[in-house]
C-alpha cells in the first residue's frame, strides 16, 4: 500500500494548482536546507513518545552544531509532500511546534501547515544473525525506497590529513562508537539487511557507501557483499549501488557489475579542477587525479548502461557556471550527475560557513532536471542511480513531469 506523505486537503485543487503548490513548497524546501531547522522541546518530547519515531542516531551527522539530549528527528514531510531532511540548526527561523495538538512548522510565528515524520520500519528492531540491530546496519526509508548502509564511518585520507574539506565522516566516527560500538559492516550484515527490508516493502534500491579504506580494498568488500547479497535474495543481479572511488585499474569496474550491482557511483563533488584539488586533496592525489575520475565515469557507463552511473556534486562551494559545466558534460555521456545542498555542518572544516541563497538552488536544480530530461533519464533511472529521491533536482523532476502520488489525489474526495 502506498504510504501517504502529504496533510494537505487537495481535493479541491486541480493538478495545475498542485503543481503551483509544489513549487512554492520546493522554494520553502531549499530555504529550510539553507538555512537548517529546529524543534522546540514539548514538540521533540512528543516525538519521543510515539513508539514508530525514526531518528537522527548521531548527533553531529548534518548538523551545524553538536547536538546532545534527545534524539532528533531524521526528517520532515511538508504539508504538499516533500521531505526534507532535518539539518539542526538551533538559531534558524524555522522551528516546529506543536499547534491544535498537531505538529507544524513555523517561521517567526507564522504556521505553514502539518508536518509528519518518517515511520520506522519494523525491520530495523530484528538482529542480524550475529546479533546487530538491522537498523544500525542500514536505514531504510519509505519515501526514498531505499536502504542507505555505510559500511565503515571512517576515511583514511585523513592519515594525510586530505579529507575532504566539507566531510565530518571521521568527526562522527566518534560519536558513533561512543553511543553504539564499533563500526564495520560485513558483508553478510548487508545481505540480511537488505533482504529484510525489500522482503518488508520499505525499499527496492540498496545504496552501499562509506570512507576510503587504505590499500583501497573496498573492491574485495564490493565483490564479497554483492555475492552475499545475490545469495540472500536469490538473484543473478539486484537493484543496488556501490558507491566506490575512481579506480585507476577500470577493469575494477567490470567486477563492480559482476558482482551484481545494477548501478554504480563515483561522487566528483566539484567540476573546476583547482577547486576539486583544494577541498578534495585525498581524491585528487590517490585516485589518479581529475581527469582519471572522468574517464572512470565515462568507461563506467560502457559498463553499467546509459543513465546506470552517478555522480553526485556538493554544490555551493564552487561557483554555479562551473558545476553546470560539469553537470552538462557529464549528463551528455549518461551519468546521473546529482547534487547535496551544502550545508557546512560541524566537525567539517568548513563548520561555521554558509550556504549559498535559497534561489541559487532552485536555478541549479532546474537546470540540472533539465539535462535529466534532455539526456532521456527517466524517474525509475534516476531514482535506481540516486543515494534517495528527495533531493532538489528530482523534486523538480517530478512536479514537472507529474510522477508525486499527490497528483492523482487533485480533486479527488478525501
Ligand atoms: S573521500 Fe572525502 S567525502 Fe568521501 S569519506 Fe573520504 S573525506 Fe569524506
Amino acid at each position: 500500500m502506498a504510504l501517504k506523505f502529504w496533510t494537505a486537503d487537495v481535493s479541491g485543487l486541480s493538478r495545475t494548482q498542485v503543481k503551483s503548490k509544489l513549487w512554492e513548497e520546493l522554494r520553502l524546501k531549499a530555504d529550510i536546507g539553507t538555512k537548517g531547522i529546529t524543534i522546540s522541546e514539548a514538540a521533540l518530547s512528543s516525538l519521543h513518545g510515539n513508539a514508530e519515531f525514526s531518528g537522527q542516531k548521531l548527533g553531529g551527522g548534518r548538523n551545524r552544531k553538536l547536538h546532545t539530549g534527545k534524539e532528533l528527528p531524521a526528517c520532515i514531510y511538508l504539508p504538499y509532500g516533500l521531505k526534507v531532511t532535518f539539518n539542526w540548526n538551533e538559531a534558524s527561523p524555522y522551528v516546529i511546534d506543536i499547534a491544535g495538538g498537531k505538529q507544524v512548522l513555523t517561521y517567526e510565528g507564522n504556521t505553514f501547515g502539518e508536518i509528519q515524520y518518517a515511520k520506522q520500519p519494523k525491520y530495523h528492531e530484528r538482529k542480524s544473525s550475529d546479533g546487530v540491530p538491522l537498523g544500525l546496519i542500514g536505514r531504510g526509508d519509505f519515501y526514498d525506497r531505499i536502504v542507505g548502509v555505510t559500511y565503515s564511518n571512517e576515511c583514511c585520507y585523513i592519515d594525510k590529513d586530505e579529507d575532504c574539506l566539507f566531510c565530518n565522516i571521521n568527526y562522527n566516527k566518534d560519536l558513533y562508537s561512543e553511543k553504539f560500538g564499533p563500526y564495520w559492516r560485513t558483508p553478510k550484515q548487508v545481505a540480511e539487511t537488505v533482504q529484510a527490508a525489500f522482503e518488508e516493502g520499505v525499499a527496492d534500491h540498496v545504496n552501499i557507501t562509506g570512507g576510503v579504506i587504505a590499500e583501497r580494498r573496498e573492491l574485495e568488500y564490493y565483490m564479497d557483499t554483492g555475492e552475499e547479497i545475490r545469495k540472500a535474495l536469490k538473484v543473478d543481479a539486484f537493484n543496488g549501488t556501490a558507491v566506490a572511488t575512481a579506480p585507476t585499474d577500470f577493469g575494477n569496474i567490470d567486477k563492480l557489475k559482476e558482482a551484481g550491482f545494477r548501478t554504480t557511483a563515483m561522487n566528483l563533488e566539484l567540476w573546476d579542477k583547482d577547486f576539486y584539488k583544494a577541498v578534495c586533496p585525498g581524491k585528487a592525489n590517490n585516485s589518479g587525479g581529475w581527469e582519471n575520475w572522468i574517464n572512470a565515469l565515462e568507461y563506467a557507463v560502457k559498463v553499467f548502461g546509459w543513465g546506470r552511473v552517478r555522480s553526485n556534486f556538493v554544490a555551493g562551494i564552487e561557483p554555479m557556471p562551473k558545476t553546470l559545466q560539469g553537470f552538462e558534460y557529464l549528463c551528455g555521456k549518461g551519468v546521473v550527475c546529482s547534487f547535496n545542498i551544502w550545508m557546512p555542518n560541524v566537525g567539517s572544516a568548513f563548520e561555521g560557513h554558509r550556504s549559498p541563497e535559497t534561489e541559487w538552488y532552485i536555478d541549479l536544480g532546474t537546470k540540472l532536471a533539465e539535462f535529466w530530461g534532455k539526456n532521456g533519464f527517466t524517474f525509475d533511472k534516476i531514482h535506481d542511480a540516486t543515494a534517495g529521491d528527495h533531493r532538489l533536482p528530482s523534486d523538480i523532476f517530478r512536479i514537472e513531469n507529474e510522477v508525486f502520488d499527490i497528483y492523482e489525489a487533485a480533486g479527488k474526495a478525501e
